[in-house]
């Protein structure tokens, strides 16, 4: 815990959007499990971003970055240090639109789907594959979020940066190194903000390409509980980790209050009052019998942070 005043203090004055001490992050993540952070911040701005940072790296406090926390998994014990989300850093604006083609640049704490929407009624190409992705434009980059044949990287054209100093930096798309499910960047680097390219399209193709993604997501996804989406990263040149579960007939088993999905063997579900310790005891067990059974090593998508 943040035991000392004068930091609590500090960071209140650092920050004008909320500061707050000992919140349990089952509150901030989509699967809705996760001990107490020692505090969660909201900056407003780059500014108070960048003093908040460079205060914490002078005190040795660890921080982290969280966009809409639908990739992370809080373990019990919490978070010793300060979780710093990007949700107030949320606007978004059409830049350079002619004839063929237009840019979005939008600040990390936008909502994908916000974008989605806003490129769809412009008649905007280009990131219909993140139609029901729920992250934040923040996390979609530096997790490289990629569905239905598309990855964010196709679509990215800048991101702008905040190193540990709180030094801002641009960098284009060629000088980024993204990976399936990730974006490797330097240790401490947050993203600002990103510039998307897209093509002027046909509305209703686009809207109907959106339409059908959404349904098909319905149906596979169990979108009536809480989750994060895939647990596992697909392993190259297999079958996706949820078809290797499902064979294994893991789908339905429950650890306390969490289940491998009946719907998707790659989602682990909160039934209501899970605890982060039962979900991953589900991830240990399915990464366990998958080596057995095929000699196949699982490496989780899902990004667990925190103490037991
Ligand atoms: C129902 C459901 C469906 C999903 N479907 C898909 C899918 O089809 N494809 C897919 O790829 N993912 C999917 N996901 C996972 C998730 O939505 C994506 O990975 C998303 O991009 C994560 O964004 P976030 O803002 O929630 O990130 P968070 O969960 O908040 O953070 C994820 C990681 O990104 C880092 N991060 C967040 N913001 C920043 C920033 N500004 N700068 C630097 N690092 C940052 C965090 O430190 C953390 O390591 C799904 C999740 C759910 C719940």
């Amino acid at each position: 815990m943040l035991k000392d005043e004068t930091v609590k203090n500090k960071l209140k004055d650092l920050v004008s959007g909320n500061v707050l001490f000992d919140e349990p992050m089952e509150h901030h993540t989509s699967i809705g499990v996760g001990g107490k952070v020692d505090a969660l911040v909201f900056p407003s701005n780059k500014e108070e971003l960048s003093k908040t940072i460079a205060y914490l790296r002078y005190c040795r406090i660890p921080s982290m970055p969280i966009g809409n926390g639908t990739n992370v998994i809080v373990k019990d014990g919490g978070y010793r240090g300060v979780l710093i989300s990007m949700k107030r850093l949320n606007t978004m604006k059409i830049t350079d639109q002619n004839a063929d083609r237009a840019s979005i640049y939008a600040d990390a704490g936008v909502i994908l789907s916000d974008m989605v929407s806003l490129a769809a009624r412009n008649s905007l190409s280009g990131i219909e594959f993140c139609a029901g992705i729920p992250g934040s434009v923040g996390g979609a980059v530096k997790m490289n979020a990629g569905a239905y044949g598309g990855e964010i990287k196709d679509a990215v054209d800048t991101i702008n940066l905040m190193n540990q100093n709180g030094e801002i930096t641009a960098a284009g798309k060629e000088s980024l190194k993204f990976e399936y499910r990730n974006l490797d960047l330097p240790e401490g680097m947050i993203i600002l903000g990103a510039s998307f390219l897209f093509r002027q399209g046909l509305p209703e193709k686009i809207q109907s390409r959106i339409a059908e993604i959404l349904i098909t997501r319905g149906k596979k996804h169990p979108l009536e509980y809480r989750n994060a989406g895939s647990i596992f990263k697909n392993p190259r040149g297999n079958v996706p980790a949820g078809e290797i579960i499902d064979t294994l007939g893991l789908k339905g088993i429950r650890s306390g209050n969490a289940m491998i999905s009946e719907k998707h063997g790659n989602f682990i579900i909160n039934l209501g009052g899970a605890r982060a310790k039962d979900i991953i005891d589900l991830i240990q067990l399915a990464k366990r019998r998958v080596m057995e059974a095929k000699g196949v090593t699982l490496e989780t998508e899902v990004k667990i942070i925190g103490e037991d």
